[in-house]
């Protein structure tokens, strides 16, 4: 499926948002150079398993979870944080399988998710402008030598993940292991939707004894299945080897910015026959190949990043990843129809996520008519929410941070909109992290949620040091919340 005039590097005629100035180029291109030679992070397998379920998902026959850190560091690389987060995203969407019975497709920010976009080129510290943070805090000379140690601890990272996911740390049969130890608050209040009317309304209950009996429902059903002998039955993945009900697929992504790096990991294979069209399919031994990313599952370009003519959407239109799309306030109705357009020529199924970031104050003015705008068009894609980045203000102490409240009100309008414009919401997006502190609790980051975070303890366990993320317990209202949405 070679895409017309597209090639790894063809992003370089084009004007480039977000650029890196590296100050040595032969510096970075031996650490290029280096790179094109590692082996690759994921496999092309794995990537063709992902836009198969994503074509699931658009379906409405799953439901898609991105979620994870704003920006790892390569200093939060340990045992303790990889687990919390995976244990989190775990406890996320067994909520969301068990409230509103369909298969959910994870997809962490995870074991790459290291550069950001920055709002301008430099910063103030103290009386010295300096460039803005991309990788490390404390030295911000542009220094090639952190792709390379970008690509290590990915591997780390994703080697931890595997070896989570196939050690029984993450099997459905064994919940407990990665979720009930951390549910610890004893009461927590979190606020619903009223059935018909989208309202508020406060309800009591304990999130422990709603998820005990959670767990309990799941072991009793893989107990049934395995004893009646169904547990290996028909699965909704497809070309694994993983089609037992107690098995937990998990993908990996990142933002698509440093695009030297992007370019480095993108290797040519063989299309798999079941991807090939009647266009693409050949004879042996002239079998089509096509460009897979291979340091990630799914990547997505970022708000700052999706010019028409810009390189970003240039290197993404060529790559055989499933990609996602952030849409902002200020993206245009034919903007957007033209971009998926360049994106996703052939319409394929699974390929486009949009990933809409209005602003719980926006929402109402933009998103019935990107929805309009893309049944018109006849593209497939799927949308997901994401409530974070509209709503990220600064307390009165200076800190960064996004209110419970606010980041409701953006999804509940998204499920809302989605439901009278004949659409439905397939996902989220969200930034939350299960890391504990040394004495066992969550970080104090975004305010609200049932644990009632008020601005004055934002102080106390902020760990960030890009965007505010939910903690466990404001993550779990979020998961009851579209669960109990679902349900109905
Ligand atoms: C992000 O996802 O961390 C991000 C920077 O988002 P956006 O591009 O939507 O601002
Ligand atoms: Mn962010």
């Amino acid at each position: 499926m070679a895409t017309q005039d597209w090639s790894p590097s063809s992003w370089k005629s084009k004007s480039i948002a977000q650029d890196v100035a590296y100050p040595n180029s032969e510096h970075l291109s031996k650490v290029l150079s280096k790179l094109e030679t590692l082996p690759p992070l994921v496999t092309p397998s794995e990537i063709e398993r992902l836009r198969y379920q994503l074509g699931l998902v658009q379906r409405n026959e799953a439901f898609l979870l991105h979620a994870g850190d704003c920006a790892e560091s390569f200093d939060a690389c340990t045992h303790e944080n990889i687990s919390a987060k995976i244990g989190l995203i775990l406890s996320f969407s067994l909520i969301l399988i068990w409230g509103a019975r369909l298969p959910v497709v994870r997809i962490g920010r995870i074991a790459g998710q290291y550069a950001k976009p920055r709002s301008s080129k430099t910063e103030k510290i103290g009386d010295r402008e300096v460039l803005s943070f991309r990788l490390d805090p404390n030295d911000r000379t542009p220094d090639p030598e952190r792709l390379l140690s970008a690509y290590f601890h990915s591997t780390t990272t994703l080697n931890h993940v595997r070896s989570l996911l196939t050690s029984g740390f993450a099997s459905l049969h064994h919940p407990r292991d990665w979720s009930l130890n951390h549910v610890r608050s004893p009461s927590l209040r979190y606020e619903v939707l009223a059935e018909e009317q989208y309202e508020h309304t406060v309800i009591d209950f304990t999130h422990s004894k709603e998820f005990e009996h959670i767990v309990e429902g799941l072991s009793d059903a893989l107990d049934f299945s395995r004893t009646i002998g169904v547990e290996s039955g028909p699965s909704f993945e497809q070309g694994g080897d993983r089609g037992t009900v107690g098995g937990v697929d998990f993908y990996t992504s990142h933002e698509g910015l440093m695009l030297e790096y992007e370019q480095a990991l993108t290797r040519a294979f063989p299309l798999p026959s079941a991807a090939q069209t009647k266009a693409t399919a050949a004879p042996a031994p002239h079998k089509p190949k096509a460009f897979y990313n291979t340091s990630a599952h799914f990547l997505w370009i970022g708000d700052r990043t999706r010019q028409l003519t810009g390189a970003h959407v240039e290197y993404f239109r060529g790559i055989r990843n499933p990609i996602g799309v952030k849409v902002g306030p200020s993206m245009a109705t034919d903007e957007l129809v033209r971009l998926l357009d360049i994106v996703n020529p052939l319409k394929e199924a699974g390929r486009v996520t949009l990933i809409t970031r209005y602003g719980a104050g926006k929402i109402d003015d933009h998103l019935a008519s990107h929805i309009s705008a893309v049944q018109k068009s006849a593209h497939p894609v799927i949308w997901i929410c994401d409530p974070m980045h509209g709503n990220t203000h600064t307390s009165s102490s200076g800190l960064k941070t996004r209110d419970f409240g606010t980041i409701i009100s953006e999804l509940t309008s998204c499920l809302k909109i989605h439901a009278a414009c004949n659409s439905r919401l397939g996902g989220v997006s969200l930034e939350f992290t299960g890391e504990l502190n040394e004495e066992g609790f969550s970080v104090t980051e975004c305010v609200g949620g049932s644990m009632e975070l008020s601005e004055e303890q934002l102080g106390l366990r902020y760990q960030s040091f890009c965007d505010p993320r939910l903690n466990f317990e404001q993550s779990l209202d979020v998961a009851f919340l579209i669960s109990n949405y679902f349900k109905k």
